[in-house]
């Protein structure tokens, strides 16, 4: 079973590029900031718990975020593997995470980062919230709170996973079916 991290801060293309490696890999594409999304639409309690956090940049809470997390994973038992997307983004997710598959007998299997400088990320942020409808794309304060939580929080998830050679770092600028490429590579090598 595959258990791919896909890492990055952002606006560095994890869910532009998760689709694709859906479809090439077959595997269940799982992202904590879609389910949030979904649930703050249909106005459910755990949309109502998150809301405030995401419309300002923060991080929900670990204990609503890894319980949902592991809701979504328990409901699928019989695919192939999984592309966690924006999990985890602490590192008491991270521990989560791997009793939480250690229980099952799985490991993560590798974390590929996709690396963009800064500067690229604000203005590919901006540019999405023209279209992405999301109301924490359009307010340079709250992609720069976004980018901060990011570096302070969730990049020591990078070095976490490091520690038994898990983490990689993929270059994420260029045309997408290039950066795709990088991935493949890195995920055939698992
Ligand atoms: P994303 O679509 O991954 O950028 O996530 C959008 C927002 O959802 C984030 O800014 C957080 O407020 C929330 N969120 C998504 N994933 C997590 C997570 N793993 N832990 C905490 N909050 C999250």
């Amino acid at each position: 079973m595959i258990n791919l991290i896909l890492f990055g801060p952002p606006g560095s293309g994890k869910g532009t590029q998760a689709s694709n490696l859906v479809e090439k890999y077959n595997l269940l594409h799982i992202s904590t900031g879609d389910l949030f999304r979904f649930n703050l639409k249909n106005n459910t309690p755990l949309g109502e718990e998150a809301r405030s956090y995401i419309d300002k940049g923060e991080l929900v809470p670990d204990a609503v975020t890894i319980k949902m997390l592991k809701a979504k994973v328990e409901e699928n038992p019989d695919v192939k593997g999984f592309i966690f997307d924006g999990y985890p983004r602490t590192i008491p997710q991270s521990e989560a995470l791997n009793e939480f598959l250690q229980e099952k007998g799985e490991k993560v299997s590798k974390l590929v980062m996709l690396d963009v400088p800064d500067e690229e990320l604000m203005s590919r942020l901006l540019n999405r919230g023209k279209t992405s409808g999301r109301a924490d794309d359009l307010d340079s304060d709250i992609i720069q709170n976004r980018l901060n939580v990011y570096k302070e929080t969730t990049f020591p998830v990078f070095n976490f996973y490091l520690k038994d050679n898990t983490s990689v770092k993929v270059w994420g600028v260029g045309p997408l079916d290039t950066i795709f490429q990088r991935l493949c590579l890195e995920i055939d090598s698992i």
